[in-house]
């Protein structure tokens, strides 16, 4: 595939204000037409302006900008057919399957996950190696065989000792049924069990996973007899709620729900470089979790003795990424700002990425766009604003302004 074909391929719209009345989705209409999944990342991508129409972005560069490097590994990859199957793109026939994943009685998180097993979308060592060859595709826990999503699940050595020790209070599939049965082995194994061992399974998975990355990237103390009892009463709170929505999450801790207020604290200056005189400095950080999409944004605005005018936090539910959150902090500091004082002020973020896009001259058409454009907006209006990208420590890596050099 080359040319035209490909390019078609790869371009995906971008939705501009989405509705001409109130510029929100139409969350009813969203999660009727789609599948769950699809409906939640859909619902996640911020609306631009009203006014704003759809445009066409090159969907495989984070800009959304075409290159031809992107454009040769897709070209690769459609050519060794090694694009995951989508949960709204599969036939009728294989809708079925994928139902296995979608109506399972399991919390969003878990059935997510499972798609992404199913997918082969998991960030394990074969697929990392596929995109960086100087990395080994063996599994780094044990070392003994190629890392895949079987593999990281069901055969290493902790995922295998986590089933042993379910199975000492769980009906599970016999050892022969959980054999290894080709690319699909997920949707053909929820296929052939029932709906009881189904539950299970995607339960045992999910929680496999996180004790392999407790080794990888954690300090790897998870126990799996603490692992097997965490999903015992796990699964024990959800058939007593009856809910698919549980309200503790996997660290026990109780989901919040609705929107809270931000919270309004005084800080002190550490490691940190005053404004001048008659200037504001507005730093804004967020943080991101992936495994929940959950994220908070935190803002602090101080005066050139370095006394703190105003702290605040709050919670952003639905994020789709790290980027994603810092942006929203950025645009968070800004609007409190604008509640605070008319003061000229630099506000200062240490995402490279953010700062770059907020201070670009072109039309952002990465997904976060949406963000990009309402601070840009509001910094064309109020060009007092600066906005900088330093690193955590306070030492400015590089500074772009909009309306004068620093
Ligand atoms: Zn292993």
């Amino acid at each position: 595939m080359h040319g035209l074909e490909l390019l078609k391929k790869g371009n995906i719209w971008r939705i501009g204000s989405g509705s001409q009345d109130n510029n929100t989705w139409n969350t009813q209409l969203v999660q009727s037409v789609f599948h769950a999944f699809d409906a939640q990342e859909i619902l996640k991508i911020k609306l631009l302006h009203a006014g704003n129409d759809d445009f066409i972005v090159w969907h495989y560069e984070k800009s959304g900008i075409f290159t031809v490097r992107s454009a040769y590994r897709l070209g690769l990859n459609l050519k060794q057919n090694l694009t995951s199957t989508g949960a709204s793109g599969c036939p009728d026939s294989g809708r079925k399957l994928w139902d296995n994943i979608w109506k399972a009685p399991v919390p969003p998180k878990i059935r997510v996950f499972a798609w992404r097993l199913a997918t082969n979308t998991l960030a394990v060592q074969e697929n990392r190696h596929r995109r960086a060859m100087d990395l080994l595709p063996t599994c780094s826990i044990c070392g003994m065989a190629l890392e895949d999503g079987y593999h990281a699940v069901m055969v290493c050595t902790k995922a295998k000792a986590l089933c042993d020790s379910v199975r000492k209070q769980w009906n599970l599939p016999p050892e022969d049924v959980l054999s290894y049965t080709g690319k699909d082995w997920v949707l053909f194994l929820l296929d052939r069990v029932c709906p009881d061992f189904r539950v299970k399974l995607l339960f045992l998975w999910w929680r496999a996973w996180h004790l392999r990355n407790d080794i990888i990237f954690a300090k790897g103390d998870a126990l799996v007899e603490a692992s097997a009892h965490f999903l015992f009463n796990y699964l024990d709170s959800l058939t007593a709620a009856g809910s698919s929505d549980p309200v503790i999450d996997s660290k026990g801790k109780r989901i919040l729900s609705g929107p809270m207020k931000p919270v309004v604290t005084i800080c002190r200056t550490e490691d940190w470089v005053v404004p001048d005189q008659g200037l504001l400095k507005v730093n804004v950080d967020a943080s991101f979790l992936e495994s929940n999409n959950s994220a908070t944004w935190g803002v602090v605005i101080r005066d050139h003795s370095g006394k703190a005018l105003v702290s605040a936090w709050n919670i952003i539910t639905d994020c789709p990424s790290a980027e994603a959150a810092e942006a929203f902090a950025c645009l968070e500091g800004i609007k409190i700002l604008r509640t605070v004082s008319d003061r000229p002020a630099i506000v200062e973020t240490d995402c490279l990425a953010v700062s770059l896009a907020i201070n670009s001259s072109t039309k952002d058409r990465s997904v976060n766009c949406g963000t990009y454009e309402d601070i840009k907006l509001i910094k064309l209006f109020d060009p007092c604003i600066q906005v900088l990208g330093v690193v955590v420590c306070g030492v400015v890596v590089f500074c772009v302004t909009l309306c004068r050099p620093v």
